[in-house]
């Protein structure tokens, strides 16, 4: 094969999705990622139920068996929590990576992408992708290959603001689980995230401002979540990564746009990086369809606005210990706001329609 309509660099969940997303509007795709499958990479695993709508409009089908319900989201610390359940039936999910990237694989080879493995993109040119020595002709050309894309630099597309930088690691626990929501464990400079994944695991994951803060000594600033974990085994070897809200001045150049964390990340916090990508993918497959790329730009914007803000929201109680207090005793005082919160969240409800009952105001008072 030596042409396509699209070739994406990058084989992880985003660049999979686009290739499901392009190969559902007829296009001929070939996917190649520099490594081999199962691909893991640290990650909360959890998916909200407007990842599981936006993984339903791929075709994708997640089998109970795979993964655990979630049903919604619990905030610890200081000795109390608070919960809220996710609005409507449809719960989310947690699922090992391994496995996600595993029945994303067989979506796109069911629709006939061509997925090249061990196959490192080494350039790009106007209608051409090297890999090493052979150059293949592609009409588009999708840079999926994350954090810190290449083909964001190749398509000078790298201006970006990036705000509060976090560094992550995460690892899995061999425990029974006993919670059926996301997690969020406050400390006073570290959150810790703990999800379900199968009925013996549990992945957990720690976030803060400090490279230096490690698994195991996050764990000892998070009682609450240290204590649940005590004697568990240990299930998986640690992973780090980085967390940020990167916002990029453009995503597409010419022939080339960009999708998942290649094209912006939210900060971990909001457990919906993988989410924004599945959606990313659909709308960026109807502007290729159309020949033109122009629309992604601002259905992108659109499309990362919510999380972000979230992001913003969330970590505005980093740091702050007093305040961290206040929230959780608002929210088992009053667990409507909650509710309304994770509305917001997963998109069911606007920030207009938060702002007209008054509640961004408490928001934003309580954050002042
Ligand atoms: C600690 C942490 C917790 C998170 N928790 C959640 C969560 O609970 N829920 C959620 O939805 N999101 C979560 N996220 C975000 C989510 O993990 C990312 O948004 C998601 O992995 C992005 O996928 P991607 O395909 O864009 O990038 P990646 O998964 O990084 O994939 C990029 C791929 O590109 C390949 N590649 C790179 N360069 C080349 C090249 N030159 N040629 C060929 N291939 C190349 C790599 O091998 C890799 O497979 C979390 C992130 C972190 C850091």
């Amino acid at each position: 094969m030596n042409s396509t309509d699209v070739f994406v660099i990058g084989g992880g969940p985003a660049g999979l999705a686009a290739a499901i997303a392009a190969r559902q509007r007829g296009l001929r795709v070939v996917v190649a990622d520099g490594a081999r499958p199962p691909i893991d990479k640290a990650c909360g695993e959890a998916l909200m139920p407007d990842a599981i709508t936006a993984l339903e409009g791929l075709g994708v089908t997640i089998p109970a068996a795979e993964a655990c319900r979630l049903r919604g989201v619990r905030f610890l610390g200081s000795g109390l929590s608070a919960e809220a359940a996710f609005p409507g039936s449809d719960p989310g999910l947690s699922i090992r990576r391994t496995a996600l990237h595993r029945i994303l694989i067989e979506r796109a080879e069911g629709l006939g992408v061509d997925l090249l493995w061990q196959s490192a993109v080494t350039g790009i040119a106007s209608q051409e992708v090297r890999l090493g020595k052979r150059t293949i002709r592609a009409r588009w050309i999708i840079g999926a290959d994350g954090v810190n894309s290449r083909v964001r630099r190749w398509a000078n597309l790298d201006a970006q603001s990036r705000t509060n930088l976090r560094y992550a690691f995460r690892r899995h626990y061999r425990v029974p689980p006993w919670t059926d929501r996301m997690e969020i464990y406050w400390g006073e400079h570290v959150q810790g995230y703990a999800t379900a994944v199968s009925s013996e695991q549990v992945c957990v994951a720690v976030a803060s401002h400090n490279p230096e803060l490690r698994l195991e000594e996050s764990l000892r600033a998070l009682p609450e979540l240290n204590s649940r974990l005590r004697g568990a085994e240990t299930a998986s070897t640690e992973r780090g990564a980085s967390s940020a809200n990167r916002e990029l001045r453009r995503v597409w150049r010419g022939n080339v746009a960009l999708i998942g964390d290649a094209s912006g990340t939210v900060d971990a916090i909001t457990g919906e990086g993988l989410g924004l990508s599945f959606s990313q993918a659909a709308v960026l497959a109807s502007c290729l369809s159309s020949g033109n790329l122009a629309g992604y730009q601002e259905a992108h914007r659109r499309l990362a606005r919510r999380p972000l803000l979230m992001a913003r929201l969330m970590l505005a109680l980093d740091g702050r210990p007093k305040l961290q207090r206040r929230i959780l005793q608002i929210f088992r005082k009053r667990p409507e706001i909650f509710r309304r919160m994770l509305a917001l969240h997963i998109g069911t409800i606007s920030p207009f329609h938060l702002a007209l009952d008054g509640l961004a105001l408490g928001w934003g008072l309580l954050t002042a």
